[in-house]
């Protein structure tokens, strides 16, 4: 769990009833990032946890892990984070999805509101909560789109990058962390 900024706790209490406890930890260096079969990049604020992450050297350390194909799971803030281009602001993003990303899609009128989704792989619909969220506005080819919402793309993933523009540590529905532990499980 990449804990400089943003609703770090909300995500360990989440990822802990998935995983267990004490198989959950905070990172902060980059020598955190090598010991994890898995991260979690949250929401927050993109600006703030992208330049902590590059100035702790932990960016790097994201891309090298997920280059050997360490899952990530991305949201809100985090998506943002991972795609390849952001359409405003000083946000430096790594790169790791083949996609570009409205930042504050859907602006200040609509800062915070719940929606139902149809998500690729759910057996019923999934009630996400978006603040302040993202969308994706381009995907690559190799992208796989999960979740539309209003026309948009909220959800998808890209090899081991899972990534949502809603929080879903928020609702007490863990089906994208139980996904993103499969994923772990997997490689
Ligand atoms: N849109 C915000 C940003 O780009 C993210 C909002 C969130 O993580 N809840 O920083």
């Amino acid at each position: 769990m990449v804990a400089f900024q943003g609703d770090v706790s909300e995500h360990v209490s989440a990822a802990e009833q998935i995983f267990g406890k004490g198989a959950v930890s905070e990172i902060r260096s980059a020598e955190d990032v090598s010991t994890c079969q898995g991260l979690i990049l949250p929401g927050g604020e993109s600006t703030t946890i992208g330049r902590l992450l590059a100035q702790r050297g932990v960016a790097a350390a994201i891309v090298e892990a997920v280059g050997r194909g360490v899952p990530l799971l991305a949201t809100c803030a985090g998506l943002v984070l991972v795609s390849r281009g952001v359409d405003q602001g000083d946000v430096v993003p790594l790169g790791l999805m083949d996609i570009t990303v409205n930042r504050n899609a859907f602006g200040s009128q609509r800062e915070s509101f719940e929606a139902c989704l149809e998500v690729k792989g759910f057996d019923r619909p999934y009630r996400a909560v978006f603040i302040r969220a993202p969308v994706i506005d381009r995907c690559g080819p190799c992208v796989e789109v999960l979740a539309m919402f209003e026309g948009r793309t909220v959800a998808a993933r890209e090899g081991p990058v899972l990534a949502l523009a809603f929080h879903p540590e928020l609702t007490e529905d863990l089906r994208f962390h139980r996904l993103f532990r499969e994923m772990v499980e997997a490689i």
